[in-house]
């Protein structure tokens, strides 16, 4: 497999698009998808309405986020909460890792955090000898497959119920059992010993509330819950672009969330949490860290072309519609964060020098736009991300379009040009076998040269009179 994110991108995903059994599942779920959401969208008063609420407020969030956060800070602290401020992976990775050192724990669980995915938290802390499991199904049945999640809301949701048995069989030791029911309760019954064990839950937050000082977790297992309640120390890692200013800004950001992201009017479980247990208070944790994640994020905040990718709440619904993720799956990406969103950012957030195939990782028909609850400019964004890298890249592709540009904009030139390509045609597959080509084998290999006309519609215009 090619060492490089864009060759193992292209690979993968090339296997992956010929899979029609893959295609199958995918096209399956999202068609269960697209039928749960349907309706429950039709239940606004307005979408269109809501989307735009969302993308107000986000845009007030993002472009005052300094306040926002400082402020979150101040009333999170007055509870006791501890908040860390970290630059990049590395930073937070050291955050974290300091306070399980300074606790002495040994065992972790974790529900469902995207942000650990992107410092890499789980092959960190599992090599430094700690005991980390996911409590997420989704997340905890990857995990046992080693494999990152394919999808960051349905982290699972490419492999069948026979597979799921088996993956059980083979690493839980249980009976086959094609019954969902039944897998879910053998998970289940595994994840409860792990709750009572751990000694520090980690999780993420789907909102930041700057007003009150607390974080909105979001989910339909309750796991996140008991994550966070069980353990004696609770850590949350959050992408600092989850803030909102105030706790009624939720009001509307939960429902459309749920809509936009899994068909449901609201997630079983919606929970704030706004301190580590205060005086008096039966459970929680005795301590309470949040991180905030900054790892390129204000890069991306300084660019005023494309900040508004920050105001993504982490639906899933651009993956769902998108029909390039829908051919590939999310595994072929090789990105935390998949599909036309994780396009948009994985070159911010990591580099557009080895990100930037992402860009073309779309057929530009403008779906994922048009489903973003919090209207961000998906298929534009990727064309900026393309022009970006066609900036960076110069070189000989610069000067081979500009000279395309010149003839194609001089009709003289490009009908010699039209007769120069059909005397040479003959020459292709000779260039080709003689490895000529091969300086630009990468742009030719995904793509067919057409085949010429025996005539041009010019000549073919003067024949006929
Ligand atoms: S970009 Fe929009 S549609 Fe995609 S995950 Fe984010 S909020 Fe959802």
């Amino acid at each position: 497999m090619s060492a490089t994110p864009a060759g193992t991108f292209r690979e993968e995903s090339g296997r992956l698009a010929g899979d029609l059994e893959h295609r199958r599942r995918i096209a399956s779920a999202m068609g269960k998808y697209e039928t749960a959401r349907g309706p429950r969208q039709g239940a606004f008063l307005s979408w269109e309405l809501g989307r735009q609420a969302l993308a107000d407020t986000k845009w007030e969030a993002v472009n005052r986020l300094d306040e926002h956060l400082e402020r979150f800070e101040k009333e999170a602290t007055a509870r006791g909460t501890q908040v860390h401020w970290c630059r990049d992976a590395a930073e937070a990775r050291d955050a974290i890792v300091g306070i399980i050192r300074r606790v002495g724990a040994r065992r972790i669980v974790k529900s469902k955090v995207m942000t650990s995915e992107e410092i890499h938290l789980n092959s960190l802390l599992e090599s430094l000898g700690f005991s980390v499991v996911e409590s997420d199904l989704g997340e905890y049945i990857q995990q046992l497959k080693d494999e990152p999640p394919y999808h960051f809301v349905f982290p699972c949701m490419h492999l069948s119920r026979e597979e799921i048995s088996g993956l059980f069989h083979d690493k839980l030791g249980t009976a086959e059992e094609h019954d969902p029911e039944a897998l879910t309760m053998i998970a289940r019954r595994v994840l409860r010993e792990k709750y009572v064990e751990a000694d520090i839950g980690i999780t993420g937050a789907n909102f930041v509330v700057a007003e009150t000082g607390m974080i909105s977790i979001t989910e339909n297992e309750g796991n996140a819950r008991l994550t966070a309640a069980l353990p004696r120390v609770m850590i949350s890692l959050v992408g600092i672009e989850k803030v909102v200013p105030r706790l009624g800004d939720l009001a509307l950001f939960l429902p459309m969330l749920a809509t936009a992201g899994t068909g449901q009017p609201l997630t079983c479980y919606n929970t704030f949490y706004g301190g580590p247990r205060q005086p008096g208070e039966a459970d929680g944790p005795e301590e309470w860290h949040v991180i905030l994640l900054d790892n390129h994020r204000t890069e991306l905040l300084a660019d005023p072309e494309q900040r508004d990718a920050l105001h993504c709440i982490r639906c899933g619904a651009c993956l769902n519609v998108c029909p390039v993720f829908r051919a590939i799956g999310g595994l072929s990406y090789g990105t935390t964060y998949q599909g036309p969103v994780g396009s948009v950012i994985t070159p911010h957030l990591r580099g557009l020098q080895d990100w930037k195939h992402l860009s073309g990782a779309s057929s530009l028909c403008g779906a994922c736009t048009d489903t973003c609850p919090v209207k961000i400019d998906l298929h534009h964004h990727l064309l900026h991300n393309r022009r970006n890298a066609a900036r960076e890249r110069g070189g000989v592709e610069r000067w081979v379009w500009k000279a395309f540009s010149f003839v194609m904009r001089r009709p003289f030139l490009y009908r010699m040009g039209m007769r120069v390509a059909r005397l040479m045609r003959p020459l292709h597959a000779a260039l080709l076998e003689g490895g000529m080509l091969d300086p630009v084998r990468a742009w030719t290999m995904s793509r067919e040269l057409p085949e010429l006309a025996e005539e041009t519609f010019r000549e073919r215009w003067k024949r006929r009179g």
